[in-house]
């Protein structure tokens, strides 16, 4: 989820919510799924077939992209040096995603300054190390909402202790279901992102132009805790050069729900549900949802 945007905020989103792909674990420091899987012993006659699975396309272990689309020259060369560490509470839908951005987000990091969570629901017993994490008190949680301050205005320096944040990454409605339904992620203080930024990810439809992919939230959010502008320029130029070489082979441009709508061009069937129109008002009259 992402995180942003006067409301809507928090999350990275798509038409259902956000982010990225591939099909690996972003974690997993080495092995892509569905590689390497060498077990041949065992099976007899199995081990002659060919194996289809190495022939899917093959992986870049850095990037987590296709080799053939490898994203890893817009990487910066060597992980970025932050004090903040990041943890991603990912709903286990995002994984599978075609197009996520948390793999790159992770490739730009130091693997102990990104953290990826997969789950839905997250507790102290089955999960220690993020429960440690959200009690302790320089841990923020990116959840847009009346109780959010805004991360820009927070009177904390950021520089005299490192800090964690917890981001959720799912689209708008699995991000509010695990927020609200994880007592772990009451503790840290709430923040939203207040910044004007309009989203870059033009290749899936946000409800919102100001709704942010789960990397975006993460660039914006480290720029204003390390105080660095260039960590989210670097940050975001491999999602730059994921959308224009997704554009240049045929993706089309996905124009915010709230785009459409006030220029007419919003081609679906009117939803039947009053509490959807209502929603889709609402965007157009800019008010939160
Ligand atoms: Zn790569």
């Amino acid at each position: 989820m992402d995180t942003q945007c006067g409301d809507l905020s928090a999350l990275s989103i798509s038409d259902e919510y956000p982010s990225t792909g591939s099909v690996e674990p972003v974690h997993s420091a080495g092995t892509p799924q569905g590689e390497g899987e060498d077990n041949a012993g065992g099976f007899g006659e199995l081990a002659e077939l060919p194996i289809e699975i190495n022939e899917r396309r093959p992986t870049c272990l850095r990037c987590g992209r296709p080799q053939k689309v490898c994203l890893c020259p817009f990487l910066p060369v060597r992980p970025l040096e932050v004090s903040t560490s990041l943890y991603i509470v990912q709903h286990p839908a995002e994984e599978s995603r075609v197009l996520r951005t948390v793999p790159l987000l992770a490739a730009c990091l130091p693997p102990e300054r990104c953290r990826v969570f997969v789950g839905r629901r997250f507790n102290e017993e089955r999960n220690p190390e993020l429960a440690a994490v959200c009690q302790d008190p320089r841990t923020l949680i990116l959840y847009p909402g009346s109780e959010a301050e805004n991360l820009e205005d927070l009177s904390v320096d950021f520089a005299a202790a490192a800090h964690s944040v917890i981001i959720i990454d799912g689209t708008w409605s699995q991000a509010k279901d695990m927020f609200h339904r994880n007592a772990l992620f009451r503790s840290p203080k709430q923040v939203q992102l207040n910044s004007s930024v309009s989203s870059q990810y033009v290749i899936r439809t946000q409800p919102t132009n100001m709704c942010l992919s789960t990397l975006e939230c993460a660039a914006v959010t480290l720029a204003i805790m390390e105080k660095n502008k260039a960590i989210e320029e670097l940050l975001l130029r491999p999602l730059q050069a994921l959308c224009s070489f997704q554009l240049q082979h045929g993706a089309q441009v996905h124009h915010s729900k709230e785009h459409l709508l006030r220029n007419g061009l919003y081609h679906k069937p009117m939803p039947k549900n009053k509490r959807k129109i209502k929603r889709m008002e609402r965007l157009v009259t800019n008010q939160n949802i």
